[in-house]
């Protein structure tokens, strides 16, 4: 199997069962994000714990494979892990798709998946909206 098609499937599985995802009513949406050159969009919640640890990210993603693929790759990576790590795997993980950044594939997990979509311009805000949203629902519970 070639490795291109093994990511196609990483991608497709984690689009056609996200991780962490929900119907979230009115009230609990912290953010609220649009790509409108895709149609992408992304509703979403998180929590953090009395111990600083992300406790939960939760959200309703509608819109391509590489967006849908991308929040749920980003709440399993980030789920459970202290508010400054998981910061910094957000922008370790937006520099990536800039083009700015190299990570060891190892230390990728399931994202590796999504590296290649930074030769394709179009598509890399596709796959980093869910990372900006999260990263500003951090924010306001920061300041909550
Ligand atoms: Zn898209």
């Amino acid at each position: 199997m070639q490795m291109d098609d093994l990511y196609q499937e990483m991608i497709i599985d984690h689009y056609k069962h996200p991780r962490h995802a929900a119907t979230l009513t009115d009230e609990e949406v912290l953010v609220d994000e649009e790509n409108p050159t895709c149609g992408d969009r992304i509703r979403l919640t998180a929590t953090v714990a009395e111990d600083g640890t992300v406790s939960d990210i939760r959200y309703d993603a509608n819109g391509c494979a590489i967006s849908v693929a991308s929040a749920s790759m980003m709440a399993e990576t980030l789920v459970g892990r202290p508010v400054g790590e998981a910061r910094e795997q957000i922008r370790d993980f937006v520099e990536l798709m800039r083009g700015r950044k190299e990570i060891d594939p190892s230390e990728l997990g399931d994202l590796v998946a999504l590296e290649g979509v930074k030769n394709f311009p179009m598509r890399i805000k596709c796959a980093t909206m869910c990372w900006h949203a999260v990263e500003h629902a951090l924010n306001q519970l920061a300041t909550a």
